[in-house]
């Protein structure tokens, strides 16, 4: 999607602080942080939301699902972290690609809305 912001950033025409790549995702650190920790992983594949997920590229979500734990070890959040994904507008994405947000490094707020 060459409109796309984060397909931007996987063509390497936005830059990024980078913490992990390969084949099926790319992870890099939140412009606008909310914890002191804060990481972005996106498939490489233009996916709106997690509302566009199916059999077919389900492959994408499996795979950052298998990194994210190295990601945030990586990162130091050796005490625990949150992944989420927002999805539509009541969710506030701002983004339409999909992403799920690595947040830690400090106790996260018990409510999640
Ligand atoms: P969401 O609101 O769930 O769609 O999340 C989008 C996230 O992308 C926000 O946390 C933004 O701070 C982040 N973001 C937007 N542009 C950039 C960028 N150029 N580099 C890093 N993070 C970005
Ligand atoms: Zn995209």
């Amino acid at each position: 999607m060459t409109d796309c912001l984060f397909c931007k950033i996987i063509a390497g025409e936005i830059p990024t602080s980078k913490v992990y790549e390969d084949e099926f995702c790319y992870a890099f650190k939140d412009i606008n942080p909310q914890a002191p920790v804060h990481i972005l992983v996106i498939p490489k594949k233009h996916l709106a939301s997690v509302d566009e997920i199916d059999c077919e590229n389900s492959i994408y979500v499996s795979k950052i699902f298998q990194v994210i734990p190295s990601i945030a070890k990586n990162a130091g959040l050796l005490n625990g972290y949150r992944v989420v994904s927002n999805c539509g507008d009541d969710a506030c994405q701002s983004v339409k690609h999909l992403h799920f947000h690595i947040l830690g490094g400090r106790q996260l707020s018990g409510e999640m809305a």
